[in-house]
């Protein structure tokens, strides 16, 4: 077995301010930079002599294959995902194929997680400060959960009175899951809760909204889209939306 090196690397949100330095290093000593279309275009002024494989939505499992084996091999490769790639991204079927083949962290191939910022960060960031306290995150992709699943922990978190961020709210084939979605956290938050919506965070074309849980779905929520629903004590100020920490303030 080589000596090679495999970066899983968060790139952030989408501009290259919010790229950390730590990424920046990693991606400049890659020989080889794995990931899907269009994350990889954004970064493509830090790819210059690097052997570039792209592939598109849904190659996950080859591409991550893909990578281990150049890495195998000897290669410096890193493999990238947009926010961090621990969090919905690549890191966690990359360490599955791993154990799958058998390999061991005391020899041969390095791994190691770059983290970037996730895009609950930056949502969070451009909504004020929601995620001040206690807070789940739930993605509403029935491709690889069962949607019981899904709603069964959107019921949980309702009750238990959580701030809930809501990841892959909708796609061209997935569009009835927001609704439902509303309908079960309706049934034990008001219609008065905050929510904020974040589409294209840092990108070309970047929406914010502040709504409630009444009127959310007369937004329009797409593929890039980050929700955030308030919990009981959330509060909106100044078009912003405050989770308070509990501290008193005279
Ligand atoms: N690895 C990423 C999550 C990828 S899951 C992270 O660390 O945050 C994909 C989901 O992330 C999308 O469906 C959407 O809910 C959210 N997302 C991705 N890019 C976004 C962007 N630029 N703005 C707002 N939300 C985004």
């Amino acid at each position: 077995m080589g000596q090679g090196k495999l970066f899983l690397v968060g790139l952030g949100p989408g501009s290259v301010e919010h790229l950390t330095h730590k990424a920046n290093w990693a991606l400049s000593l890659s020989e080889v930079v794995v990931g899907y279309e269009s994350y990889v275009k954004r970064i493509d002024n830090l790819l210059e002599g690097k052997e570039v494989i792209c592939t598109t939505m849904g190659g996950e499992v080859s591409r991550a294959e893909k990578a281990i084996t150049l890495a195998e091999e000897g290669k410096i490769v890193s493999v990238v995902s947009s926010g961090d790639s621990g969090i919905y991204g690549m890191a966690g079927l990359v360490y599955q194929i791993l154990q799958q083949r058998g390999w061991e962290a005391t020899w041969g191939l390095e791994v190691e997680v770059v983290p970037g910022v996730a895009l609950i960060n930056a949502a969070a960031a451009l909504l004020g400060a929601p995620l001040m306290h206690d807070f789940v995150v739930i993605s509403l992709s029935d491709l690889l959960t069962p949607w019981s699943t899904i709603a069964k922990r959107l019921e949980l978190a309702a009750q238990g009175d959580f701030v809930i961020v809501i990841y892959n709210p909708k796609s061209q084939q997935r569009w009835w899951q927001i609704i439902e979605a509303r309908l079960i956290l309706s049934r034990y938050r008001s219609g008065l809760t905050p929510v904020g919506m974040v589409s294209s965070a840092y990108r070309e074309g970047q929406q914010t909204v502040v709504t409630d849980l009444e009127h959310m779905l007369d937004f329009e929520i797409g593929m890039l889209t980050t929700i955030i629903v308030g919990s009981s004590t959330t509060f909106i100020f100044e078009e912003r939306i405050i989770t308070p920490r509990g501290y008193r303030v005279r």
